[in-house]
């Protein structure tokens, strides 16, 4: 799960140095969305706030959940080659953001992926290596084209039966982007919102302090931070090999799936940081640019202005972009980093 430990070990630590100069409710963390989600609203925190954003996670949930049951998604994967089905209007919005990452990869993010991810079941006590027959039968029905959008009547179709949507590598930044603007509503400024590592952040730490944000070592599950970035009203999502991920006859299956063979993605990545406004952007970017691999993830990235990366490679080095390097505090000896 997506740097949960230890962001949630940090986390706490931010909010215990806050915490000794003001009063307030701690912290709300709530499973919801298959993972552990914090929202710390600091000295603004209510009981009725927390819930209201809670509720709201859950809301979505029971629209988008690919596992649930009467959710939006479950029942046009259920229709699919045989019917349209209407949807609520933001499941409408957030899969053509999802198919937008689709076109600018290529196909290589596609949230049409479901039938693979259900034949891996990563995640889940099930997890296992799908046999090829199994593996060919989910391939074939992965295609971002034959998901069919009609804006007018907010319908989808998946045109082959058996296709199956599957929203996980973006709904968490939707998810946190819809707190944020409830968070806003009610005129606060401060709060850091972390649903299983996707962080987003409102405002600033203190009046003259930045937040500072660290990312896990890839190679070691619960591990410490190998870096810390200062940010400020800015989303921080990373995609890597250790968020979700099996180990059969001392192999690592990780969670993010490479369209073309089935099996999960390897390149020279181990995980990918996207720093940005937007945590749908964030999240939709962190899954599109690990799928890519470090040099066609360059690429799309410059499609994204106001949006910075780290990227940590297998031989142990992280590079980030821009001016981004300058502001990272690295804190392992074992890493270089450059720009
Ligand atoms: P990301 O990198 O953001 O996304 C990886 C995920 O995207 C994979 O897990 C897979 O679902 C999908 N994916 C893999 N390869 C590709 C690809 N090539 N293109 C597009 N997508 C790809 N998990 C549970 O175990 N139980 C639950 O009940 C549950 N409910 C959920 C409900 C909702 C609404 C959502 C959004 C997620 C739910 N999850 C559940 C999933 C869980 O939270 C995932 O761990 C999470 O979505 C994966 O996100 P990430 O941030 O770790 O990684
Ligand atoms: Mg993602």
């Amino acid at each position: 799960m997506k740097q949960n430990s230890f962001l949630l070990s940090f986390f706490l630590l931010l909010s215990i140095s806050f915490f000794s100069c003001t009063q307030k409710l701690p912290p709300h963390t709530e499973y919801v969305m298959g993972t552990i989600c914090t929202i710390n609203l600091f000295d603004q925190g209510t009981e009725e706030l927390y819930r209201e954003l809670f509720d709201r996670l859950y809301t979505l949930e029971s629209v988008l959940s690919a596992n649930l049951q009467n959710t939006d998604i479950s029942e046009i994967n259920n229709a699919s080659g045989v019917i349209p089905v209407q949807a609520n209007p933001e499941t409408i919005e957030l899969l053509k953001e999802a198919l937008l990452f689709s076109q600018k990869t290529e196909g290589s993010f596609d949230p049409s992926i479901g039938p693979l991810v259900k034949a891996w079941n990563i995640g889940t006590d099930y997890a296992a290596i799908p046999s090829q027959k199994e593996l060919q039968t989910a391939l074939s029905l992965i295609d971002f084209h034959k998901v069919i959008i009609n804006s007018q009547n907010n319908t989808v179709f998946l045109e082959k039966k058996g296709m199956k949507l599957d929203l996980g590598a973006i709904a968490k930044g939707y998810a946190a982007d819809e707190l944020k603007k409830i968070i806003l509503s009610h005129n606060i400024h401060q709060a850091i919102i972390d649903l299983g590592g996707n962080i987003l952040t409102i405002g600033k730490k203190t009046s003259n302090k930045d937040w500072n944000i660290g990312i896990r070592d890839p190679q070691i599950s619960n591990g410490n931070p190998i870096l810390t970035l200062p940010i400020q009203d800015k989303s921080v999502v990373t995609s890597g090999i250790y968020e979700r991920y099996f180990e059969q006859e001392g192999k690592k299956y990780h969670h993010i799936l490479d369209i073309k063979t089935g099996y999960p993605v390897e390149n020279d990545l181990l995980s990918v940081t996207i720093i940005t406004g937007k945590s749908i952007e964030a999240d939709g970017l962190s899954t599109s640019v690990f799928v890519l691999g470090s040099e066609k993830g360059k690429t799309l990235l410059r499609g994204f202005p106001d949006t910075e990366a780290i990227f940590i490679f297998k031989d142990k080095h992280i590079e980030a972009t821009g001016e981004l390097a300058s502001r990272i505090h690295l804190l392992s000896s074992e890493y270089t980093l450059t720009q």
